[in-house]
């Protein structure tokens, strides 16, 4: 399935009223981290050092939620170079970082941490879609604005770049938690667990890493830190948690699953003035089936929008985008493979895009057994990316992210702030919502017409279902993952027991039926 599916499939579903999702709670409870014995929850809370490996969203904003919690000494190590400020006129032209859409999981996270307001002044909105046919024909499907009778969700869709996400939370840090030390350039290159407290080994990272490639080893040797508290915020391929997974003692392992349906990217600005009247407050969506490229693009603040292509590794057209070394080569290309965006195309973006390699997009990845570690005085925990990856046309990467944080100032709050205390109840609480969001979004992505099969037949049934019986079926599991008032392990276990159900009332219907045969005959 492809980006283009999923979010066009939600959105005309969503437009078209064919589910009253509005009068739906799923009604599905959070996992609320564990309630710890009294005897084990401290007197004075520790409240001192922590290391956060990764200034990413997540790294950011848990920085910004210990420093609410008192914790005064922070720093934050991220190996790549710091973004530019969030106004910066370079996010204006929309080359740099894809776009993410931030749905009511990630806008709560950053409500909660009082992070949204600058978030969203530099995001836009997203309110429906704007779906191109093969002849470049465009077609505007709106969503009911929230709070409006028959509105299809409970928040607008705020969709800003990764990196400028990154800039909007470094800049909270800057103003409100002055004290909070950022060092960008310095890599991670494991943590010890032996001594009393963990410890981490950082080093200058040796040369700026590309957005989806490996972090370079140190030119440096590393030098060892201990803290308090050390997080694990380093994405998908997580030096803090191969440090845990290479432990004999822990059960922390690393399961990532191969990609069979795997879609590779690259980014492209498009210019929604320079066809006049074009919406530029919509998810535009393209698609050319023969070549088997998708475009999908989203709004930013300056009116702009930033489009990612969606093309198969194994593809004859990944060929011929490689192969591409001039603008006029590439427009060429537009012309062909997907007319509809020629119009809104600037020679100045396309230079850059021939230059620009084409990006891996992250397959599905989870962590079995424990995402800590303890030691005596001393926690390790792992979140975001690092513990739980999915494709990004779920959506879900940076909102679960956000969503772990909250997880986390729980955990805090709940063992006083002990760090081993809350990095275990971190664990109890959040791994498995984090394995069941991976395994639930793995489900869907399919290869073939099998793979649809295994997308649409559930999605079809549930929304009939809800239809017929509202009481007793949630919307399909699609539109529950985006709810923030759902957890992870909550849809699944409450998707089997409708399914179960199901069984159970055709079951019914059957013998009832051949039993009234039986009478009649
Ligand atoms: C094309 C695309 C579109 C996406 N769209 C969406 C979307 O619409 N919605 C959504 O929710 N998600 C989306 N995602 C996913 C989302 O970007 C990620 O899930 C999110 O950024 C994860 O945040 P994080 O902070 O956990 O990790 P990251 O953003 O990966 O940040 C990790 C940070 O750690 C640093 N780091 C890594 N290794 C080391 C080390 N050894 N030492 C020091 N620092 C290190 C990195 O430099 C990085 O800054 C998309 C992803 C892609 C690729």
């Amino acid at each position: 399935m492809m980006v283009i599916d999923v979010v066009a499939l939600l959105t005309t579903l969503d437009r078209l009223s064919i589910v009253p999702w509005q009068h739906k709670t799923m009604r599905i409870a959070r996992a609320a981290p564990p309630m710890l014995h009294a005897a084990h929850v401290p007197h004075a809370p520790h409240r001192s050092s922590a290391a956060i490996i990764g200034g990413g969203p997540a790294g950011l904003l848990t920085a910004i939620m210990l420093s609410q919690r008192g914790w005064r000494n922070i720093g934050i190590f991220d190996a790549r170079a710091a973004p530019p400020t969030p106004n910066d006129a370079s996010w204006g032209v929309g080359d740099r970082s894809y776009q993410l859409g931030l749905n009511g999981r990630g806008q709560q996270a950053l409500r909660e941490f009082g992070a949204f307001d600058r978030v969203s002044a530099y995001s836009a909105s997203v309110n429906g879609r704007l779906s191109f046919d093969e002849q470049g024909q465009p077609t505007e499907s709106r969503l009911t604005p929230p709070g409006e009778p028959g509105a299809e969700k409970t928040y607008v869709t705020r969709v800003l770049q990764r990196d400028r996400l990154q800039a909007c939370l470094l800049e909270e840090l800057q103003v409100n938690h002055p004290h909070v030390k950022i060092e960008f350039g310095v890599a991670c290159e494991g943590v010890d667990v032996s001594d009393a407290k963990p410890s981490v080994r950082i080093c200058a990272a040796a040369t700026a890493a590309p957005e989806d490639g490996e972090i370079e080893s140190c030119v440096v040797p590393s030098e060892q830190r201990a803290f308090d508290l050390v997080v694990g915020a380093d994405g998908v391929r997580s030096s803090v948690r191969e440090s845990l997974a290479a432990l004999e003692t822990a059960s922390t392992r690393t399961v990532r699953f191969d990609d069979n349906n795997e879609r590779r990217y690259k980014t492209l600005p498009l210019h929604p003035s320079a066809v006049p009247g074009t919406a530029a407050d919509l998810n535009w969506g393209a698609r050319n089936r023969t070549l088997d490229l998708g475009m999908d693009a989203l709004p930013t603040v300056e009116g702009e929008m930033v489009a990612v292509l969606l093309v198969k590794p194994s593809s004859p057209v990944y060929d011929r985008l490689e192969r591409l070394t001039s603008a006029a080569e590439a427009r060429t290309f537009f012309c062909e493979a997907l007319p509809a965006i020629v119009p809104y195309l600037r020679d100045d973006d396309l230079e850059r895009f021939v230059a620009r390699p084409i990006s891996r997009l992250p397959s599905f990845q989870l962590v079995e057994g424990d995402v800590h570690a303890a030691t005596s005085e001393g926690g390790v925990v792992l979140l975001g990316d690092a513990i739980k990856a999915v494709k990004p046309y779920f959506g879900q990467g940076a909102n679960s992210a956000l969503e772990d944080v909250s997880v986390l100032r729980r955990c805090l709050e709940a063992c006083g702030d002990d760090p081993a205390a809350a990095a275990a109840a971190f664990s109890a609480a959040r791994a498995e919502d984090a394995r069941a969001l991976v395994r639930t979004s793995r489900a869907f992505d399919g290869r073939g017409p099998l793979g649809t099969a295994r997308f649409l037949l559930p999605l079809l049934l549930d929304i009939q279902l809800t239809k017929l019986l509202p009481a007793v079926f949630t919307p399909p599991m699609l539109r529950g993952l985006q709810d923030e008032r759902n957890s992870f392990t909550g849809l699944r276990k409450r998707k089997r027991l409708e399914r179960t159900l199901l069984v159970g009332m055709l079951g019914a219907f059957l013998t009832c039926g051949r039993a009234v045969v039986r009478l009649l005959v």
